[in-house]
């Protein structure tokens, strides 16, 4: 059965008027025979002004936190109202909407008088996202001919306990989706779910991290085995590089699953990291395609793209990032003692980005975060350890990097005049990266397309949207 799994992003589903494209993009696919199950995020900026009403709260501003919560209460009811044509309708999901609201702002009073935000309380509020999301436009789906049924994430995500990056439970989501989904697209219905969101075992909220409605996509695909999964954003795909940096970055038509996956780690927003693995587990293309923009072709990502002529497709940049050096005269060499490194991180549950050894010191890259002093303190009892913020990875990704003599020369030529921290090549045949400053970024990445990008190969990427400019 020809059941494609299409998930909307924030932008996608901003305002009605956004709501209505997207509306009208299922029912292209369903005028193809295609049965589609909709992931719909928060509309856009939502999960930030939850977050940001849920701090305030727990700051003790009572006030500040329901004024956040009245806007977008407002926002909701405005593009309910917008959507659907029937009064009756329109008071029913007003009540609704309102019920949920009242609801939201007892947990941000709770918290207002507790002023302690649990990584549990968080995931319940920022939920509210894609719970009115996904029933809004539920609605407005039925209401457009499209049979729209709204089924609670909560009820299909199930996921272990680890709040704000819990992990999904593949069989259990697998076991929900036949039990719940499966008959809703037998019977033609439009299955409608927010992303992100799921819940533990005793159903307890819980998300997916944050960007994570693309991995709910990718989980549904491969529960169902749908023949593709689909994530609906504003860009046009895949680009060389992210085109807020580089508006002339172009669009990359195919890609193979494994060089998708080390942009999505490596900072591409336009893709959440875990996404892949689902589809990657039963060969199930994405397409990356842009819901203002859906006659074209998007991206594809499939298990082997075709040979590509150009040494890189892609320029990935990760912000945020710190770099944290530890020296140990004379330990580093000894057995074990790498090893006892890499146990402080475990323990705080600190991935490491990457990694260089000298003689007597180690470097290491990761997230900043509210970890790094407790981390840098355990480091302290083994070592000399300094930490500096404000760094940024860039990753270049492309197709046999290590075989391409030569290929590290032209990359640090062309950021020739950035000052380069650690380096990174070789541990991935398609991946090399390096540390900036985050000061330094849009430099380095314009400098590293003009000098990669200028002939890219046309059977990869999108070549022709270029020619207008250049005329
Ligand atoms: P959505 O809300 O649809 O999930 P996101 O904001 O998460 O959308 O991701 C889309 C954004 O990702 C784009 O607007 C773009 O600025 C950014 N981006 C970063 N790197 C890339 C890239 N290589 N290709 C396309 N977009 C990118
Ligand atoms: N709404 C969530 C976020 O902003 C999830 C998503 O949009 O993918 O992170
Ligand atoms: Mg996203």
């Amino acid at each position: 059965m020809s059941l494609v799994v299409m998930k909307f992003g924030g932008t996608s589903v901003e305002d009605a008027t956004a709501i209505d494209r997207t509306a009208a993009i299922v029912a292209g696919r369903i005028a193809l025979g295609k049965k589609p199950v909709v992931v719909v995020s928060a509309m856009s900026k939502v999960t930030d002004q939850l977050l940001t009403a849920a701090a305030a709260a727990s700051r003790g501003d009572r006030t500040g936190a329901l004024a956040i919560s009245s806007r977008l209460r407002s926002r909701h009811r405005d593009t309910a109202a917008a959507l659907l044509t029937n009064p009756s309708e329109i008071a029913a999901l007003r009540n609704w909407i309102e019920s949920e609201f009242d609801a939201l702002d007892e947990v941000l009073r709770g918290l207002a008088a507790i002023l302690e935000l649990t990584p549990r309380i968080s995931d319940l509020i920022v939920s509210y996202g894609e719970r009115l999301s996904s029933a809004i436009i539920a609605r407005a789906f039925a209401q457009r001919g499209l049979n729209g049924a709204h089924v609670d994430a909560r009820d299909i995500i199930i996921t272990d306990s680890q709040y704000q990056k819990a992990v999904p439970n593949d069989a259990l989501i697998e076991a929900r989706c036949a039990e719940i989904l499966r008959p809703l697209v037998d019977a033609s219905q439009v299955p409608v779910l927010g992303g992100f969101i799921g819940s533990n075992e005793a159903g307890i909220t819980t998300t997916l991290g944050r960007g994570g409605s693309d991995f709910t996509g990718a989980l549904l695909g491969g529960a169902m085995n749908a023949e593709a999964i689909e994530i609906w954003t504003d860009v046009n795909g895949i680009m060389t590089t992210d085109p807020r940096i580089c508006p002339d970055a172009l669009r990359v038509k195919v890609i193979s699953f494994e060089e998708a996956a080390e942009l999505a780690y490596f900072g591409a927003k336009v893709l959440h990291p875990a996404t892949i693995l689902p589809a990657v587990r039963k060969n199930i293309p994405v397409l990356v395609l842009n819901s203002r923009n859906p006659a074209n072709d998007g991206t594809r990502i499939i298990a082997l793209a075709p040979h590509c002529n150009s040494p890189f497709k892609c320029i990935a940049v990760k912000r945020k990032l710190t770099i944290i050096d530890v020296v140990a005269s004379r330990m580093l060499m000894t057995h074990g003692y790498l090893k006892s490194i890499f146990d402080i991180f475990d323990k705080h549950q600190c991935p490491v980005d990457m990694v260089s050894t000298s003689e007597v010191s180690v470097s290491l890259t990761v997230d900043s975060n509210d970890k790094l002093p407790a981390i840098a303190d355990d480091l302290s009892r083994i070592a000399d350890v300094k930490y500096e913020g404000q760094k940024a990875l860039v990753c270049m990704v492309g197709e046999d990097i290590r075989g391409q003599n030569g290929i590290a020369a032209q990359v640090f030529s062309a950021v020739r005049h950035v000052n380069v921290r650690m380096i990174s090549q070789g541990a991935s045949e398609i991946n090399m990266s390096f540390m900036i400053e985050e000061s330094d970024v849009e430099e380095a990445v314009r400098s590293l397309h003009a000098a990669f990008f200028a002939n890219p190969d046309p059977a990869v990427f999108d070549v022709e949207a270029r020619q207008p400019a250049a005329r």
